[in-house]
């Protein structure tokens, strides 16, 4: 019998898994795929190994919060950081004119006055907010967490696009303030001003990649995991949370063996999550409020590999917006895909002088895919293949005029779609990252680590915040049900 069972290696089940098995708690990960890490996953292809769904982190400097986390998990034993320009962290293409994002609370309003001269106090003011709103949010006062007043407050009932009109009557300059809205899977009138806060503060504060791969940290956090005495079983799918009549007691694998535990931490969806529940220990109206949930977009993914020592490393994100109005990319037409793009270059040690691979993603709808879903990995057949192939040279033309010849450097690529996505971390139809932060329904859509059952818990994206400042702090939410929390 385990203390704690996690179903699913994704970040916030690894973090979960190494602080209660140092803990002393006996552990066990139980992950469907053979590889670890969910989002944190890599592949190989042409002989380069490519990120899926980490890129980019912020707060990691010395002495930021992230930064300290990461020093409790052991983890900068195993992984190298690369800083990303500080006066160009991201840059932004927006209907043909650049801007960027600078580290730095004063350089960020410094750089961004350079586009926007007559507009430096409102910029100023932006800045200041973000921080004060991610410093007063919970997720970096961890007591908070249970207050209600923080998700029914300003932050969380405002969407991003009333919060940044809210400093300035200059349009253009609210666009680019909104412009890294595919960093959340932001909706116009709906994502609330806390996650878009969280986010940018974050990246403000120092934003980096990691070099060789965002596996690196999974495989950090399995290594203590073991030796900290905790199992992590892959191959092993959850289909079933056991019950008696108060509480969970075991999980059935797909393999049918029955696991007995303590305690269960879902890393999974809520509503995966709850449709592998058979018990009247969760009520209907649960059910149908998380299922009610809407979900973040999926995205479309080109993975580029590039002829050798040709394409000068690029260390800035470059975010491109066909149109000044950033939002005018949803809805869109299929037939007119993409409307923006975020293009990157994946190092592989610190700042190399070039680049050997990158990644092209943009924000896609299931539907687009829908009727390939019953369709399995490698088996949907040659019109998918078509499919897949049309979007990825029509994104790849939109790079090119951004980056002239860049298709001469290309050696091979292979791509990615929202099928790709549900079929390999198991999000509701690809989702990005997960359930949408809603400012009309605040509290709801702010899905609680404790469940209606008193020894099933939630951690990952899906709860309070997602990316990998989020997640962490997830874990540690969810791990404080079971020891004091560790920072
Ligand atoms: C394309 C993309 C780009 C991103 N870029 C960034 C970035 O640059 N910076 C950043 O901070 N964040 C980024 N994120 C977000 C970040 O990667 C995620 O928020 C985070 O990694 C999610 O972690 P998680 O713990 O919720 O688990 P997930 O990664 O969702 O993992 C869940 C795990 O559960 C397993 N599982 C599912 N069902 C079962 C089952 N029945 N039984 C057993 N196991 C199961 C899955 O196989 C998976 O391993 C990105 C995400 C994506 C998709």
């Amino acid at each position: 019998m385990y203390d704690v069972i996690i179903i699913g290696s994704g970040l916030g089940g690894l973090e979960c898994g190494y602080i209660l098995s140092k803990a002393g708690l006996k552990v066990a990960i139980v992950e469907k795929n053979s590889q670890i890490g969910g989002c944190l996953q890599t592949f190989k292809r042409f002989g380069v190994k490519f990120d899926t769904g980490v890129h980019y982190i912020g707060s990691l400097n010395e002495g930021a919060f992230l930064n300290r986390l990461f020093t409790y998990f052991n983890l900068f034993k195993d992984i190298e950081l690369s800083a990303l320009n500080s006066n160009a962290y991201d840059t932004y293409c927006i209907g043909g004119k650049s801007y960027q994002f600078a580290v730095g609370y004063e350089e960020f309003a410094v750089q961004l006055a350079e586009s926007f001269p007559g507009n430096y106090a409102e910029i100023k003011r932006y800045v200041q907010k973000i921080k004060e709103i991610a410093e007063n949010s919970p997720i970096y006062n961890l007591s908070r967490i249970n207050d209600a007043d923080f998700f029914t407050s300003y932050p969380a009932m405002t969407s991003v696009n009333d919060f940044v009109a809210s400093f300035t009557n200059n349009v253009m300059l609210q666009n680019v303030l909104a412009a890294n809205w595919p960093l959340y899977g932001g909706q116009k009138n709906q994502s609330q001003a806390y996650i878009h806060a969280i986010i940018n503060n974050s990246y403000m504060q120092g934003a980096y990649r990691i070099a060789g791969g965002g596996d690196t940290i999974a495989h950090s956090l399995a290594n203590s995991i073991c030796d900290f005495g905790g199992e992590i079983l892959t191959r092993s799918e959850v289909v079933e949370i056991l019950c008696d009549s108060e509480k969970a007691t075991a999980v059935r694998l797909a393999d049918g063996r029955i696991l007995e535990a303590k305690n269960i931490i879902s890393n999974i969806h809520p509503v995966a999550t709850l449709q592998k529940l058979h018990t009247n220990l969760i009520r209907k109206a649960y059910r149908e409020r998380i299922a009610g949930l809407s979900n973040t977009i999926s995205n479309f993914t080109v993975y580029i590999k590039f002829k050798e020592n040709r394409v000068p490393y690029l260390n800035s994100n470059f975010y491109y917006h066909e149109n000044e109005n950033v939002w005018n990319a949803e809805p869109y037409d299929i037939q007119h895909y993409p409307k923006n793009y975020l293009y990157m270059h994946q190092c592989y040690k610190a700042v190399p002088e070039y680049a050997q691979s990158a990644v092209l993603i943009g924000n896609m709808h299931y539907r687009n895919v829908a009727k390939w879903k019953d369709s399995s990995t490698g088996k949907r057949g040659a019109d998918y293949q078509a499919f897949k192939q049309e979007i990825a040279y029509r994104m790849l033309a939109g790079l090119e005029e951004k980056f002239p010849n860049i298709h001469n450097n290309i050696e091979a690529f292979e791509t990615s779609s929202p099928l790709t996505y549900r079929d390999y971390t198991a999000t509701c139809e690809g989702s990005t990252y997960g359930i949408l932060h809603n400012k009309n329904f605040p509290l709801q859509s702010t899905v609680a680590h404790k469940t209606k059952i008193p020894n099933l818990f939630f951690t990952g994206q899906n709860i309070y915040a997602h990316g990998i400042l989020g997640v962490t702090i997830g874990a540690l939410i969810t791990c404080n049900e079971f020891v004091p929390l560790p920072l």
